[in-house]
């Protein structure tokens, strides 16, 4: 990556690194994981607080952004003098725990055993959090010479989409950055992007009549049936060979049928929901097309069917973000994670992150932090005391790289 590699100053690194603390970091992680901010419905005050405590003590210049009183977002600066701006991003938000009788350990206690912090969130996103600001804190301590700003912003309201938090701080105009890095669980890898998504709904119409004079009426499930089976026959195998060198291949799977009003009713109606995840190249409307089309060809040879095939989301679906592979902030946290002996592979995120708020904007995003993401949003979520540590580290070594006097990016 030649010319535009980031260089990291070896004596400030290692300065920065002696501030990183396991029982400080890990202490922090597990405070966090036993605030219970579960959305929804999605109130986060009290681990915002935490955050912004633990920031105020360092003196960071804190403030809140906040559409609804249950959901402040955090935005804490550290500024030295003119220079870039970079924005660390993570969520405070968790998702509900699902049957507690499944867990092993109890949700919110943030236990530790082998290694590991176990609790709703200790993965998504905890860690991210707490990696985050405890790389800033480690920077603030190590007394290095920064140029520019950085900016801790810690959200709510990420699992419902952002509205509330990631959209609401990405769109106001104290808050302007040049590179974003979003901590989600990425295993330590730098991701240059995110699928697009395109969730589309099929509606077959048929005709109700009695259960038991089938042949009054019109079966739109049976209907149905035959627009799922050729949907796997056809398009499946498409999506599977459409493929990307930094993602999965591009991908579908029926998440959601409804259909049928009684067990003695011809159902006149049945719909399913497609969970399309697409990759760079791919455009919504022809995602939807190529459903269509699949779909108006099998219903049209069954007789008083029709169908519908619309995005699910009346604004449509998004596309997937790619960054340049050669931009600073990609090239800082290659250099860190080259710097610590990680992994410097690019690749790109499968799921929807905060980052498209961000994106949206303009503003160069990248996805980075701790944690395995098929871990998350399960029963005995955990991640690695190691791999919160490393992020810690990463974070604050693209911070050096990007904003420290003497590095260069
Ligand atoms: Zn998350």
């Amino acid at each position: 990556m030649a010319e535009n590699q980031a260089s990291i100053d070896s004596a400030l690194a290692d300065r920065v690194l002696a501030k990183i603390k396991e029982d400080e970091v890990i202490g922090f992680l597990r405070e966090l994981v036993q605030i219970p901010t579960v959305n929804p419905p999605g109130d986060v005050r009290q681990g915002i607080a935490a955050v912004q405590a633990k920031l105020d003590g360092e003196g960071f210049d804190t403030s809140i952004i906040a559409k609804e009183e249950e959901k402040p977002n955090l935005v804490a600066r550290l500024s030295n003098g003119d220079g870039p701006t970079l924005l660390f991003n993570a969520h405070l938000d968790v998702v509900p725990t699902g049957e507690e009788s499944a867990w092993s350990r109890p949700p919110f206690a943030a236990d530790i055993a082998d290694g590991k912090v176990y609790g709703r969130g200790a993965g998504d996103d905890k860690a991210s959090v707490t990696a985050q600001v405890m790389g800033a804190i480690a920077l603030k301590r190590s007394g290095v010479p920064l140029q520019g700003t950085l900016i801790i912003n810690e959200v709510a309201d990420e699992e419902i989409g952002g509205a509330l938090g990631a959209g609401l701080v990405a769109a106001d105009p104290s808050v302007t950055p040049d590179y974003v890095i979003v901590g989600e669980q990425t295993l330590g890898k730098v991701l240059i992007g995110e699928k697009g998504g395109a969730g589309t709904r099929v509606t077959v119409y048929g005709r109700a009549a009695h259960g038991a004079l089938p042949w009054e009426g019109v079966n739109a499930i049976e209907g149905m049936a035959r627009v799922i089976v050729a949907l796997q026959d056809e398009l499946w195998p498409v999506l599977e060979r459409r493929t990307h060198k930094y993602f999965h291949h591009s991908s579908a799977t029926i998440s959601i049928i409804e259909g049928g009003v009684k067990t003695n009713v011809v159902p006149d109606r049945c719909s399913i929901f497609i969970d399309r995840r697409i990759i760079p190249g791919e455009a919504p409307n022809d995602v939807v097309k190529e459903i269509r089309e699949i779909a108006d060809r099998v219903i049209g040879k069954l007789p008083g069917m029709r169908v519908e095939v619309e995005h699910a989301n009346p604004s449509g679906g998004r596309e997937a973000i790619l960054n340049e592979p050669d931009n600073p902030v990609v090239q800082a946290m290659l250099a860190a994670n080259s710097y610590l002996g990680f992994d410097t592979e690019l690749s790109g995120f499968s799921m929807g992150t905060d980052g498209r708020h961000f994106h949206a904007q303009g503003y160069p995003t990248i996805i980075y932090g701790p944690g395995d993401p098929s871990l998350a949003h399960k029963p005995d979520e955990w991640v690695g005391v190691d791999e919160v540590m490393n992020a810690a580290k990463a974070y604050a070594l693209g911070a050096l790289a990007i904003l420290g006097q003497g590095s260069k990016s």
